[in-house]
């Protein structure tokens, strides 16, 4: 005879109110992921990782992350690992000729420009990964595509966590607390 309880036995059964953490709930729109990830360029070396710091936390369904990833991501559970090839077109975009913009230098503060590297610029809008190009005595020369637009990617990611987000997260279109907005 097998040794093994009979399914309907192994179920734990959960007291009523108490605070397991609910297993099994998938990522879908308006709820909370946290996430670790690494991306490359297909077939290539690590770009940037998460693993060396907090993992990242998204609203789902809020256009928060490019659109390839978080289609992989639906339906999966906390526990889960996966890896996915993305298409540029559903990554970063194409990149785009054109998008170089003459910028004072004064905006850049004490940073090191070295043609070729990546630096934050501080816009109007937020603060934005551009590419220098060319330095000059007062200006500096920056592509604004972003570094990644133009390639096709490959992400591996473990999911840590999946949660209901709150009716205020929901209103504001992110993520609040742990790895999300503090405010
Ligand atoms: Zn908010």
């Amino acid at each position: 005879m097998a040794a093994y309880p009979a399914a309907d036995k192994a179920v734990p059964t959960t007291a009523p109110g108490s605070h397991q953490i609910e297993s099994g709930m998938k990522i879908e729109k308006d709820r909370v992921v946290r996430f670790h990830y690494t991306v490359s360029e297909i077939g290539q070396e690590p770009i940037e990782s998460s693993k060396d710091r907090d993992p990242l936390a998204i609203l789902i369904g809020h256009g928060n992350i490019i659109p390839g990833l978080e289609a992989a991501m639906m339906d999966k559970e906390a526990g889960e690992s996966f890896g996915v090839d993305v298409k540029s077109a559903e990554a970063y975009g194409e990149r785009r000729e054109g998008l170089t913009q003459r910028v004072p230098k004064k905006h850049f503060g004490t940073t090191r420009l070295i043609p070729g590297t990546q630096v934050i610029l501080q816009t109007n809008f937020g603060p934005r990964a551009v590419t220098v190009e060319k330095v000059g005595m007062t200006v500096v020369d920056v592509d604004l595509n972003h570094p990644m637009a133009g390639k096709d990617l490959h992400f591996d990611v473990e999911i840590i966590e999946v949660r209901e987000a709150s009716e205020e997260e929901v209103q504001h279109g992110h993520v609040h607390g742990d790895g999300g907005h503090q405010h």
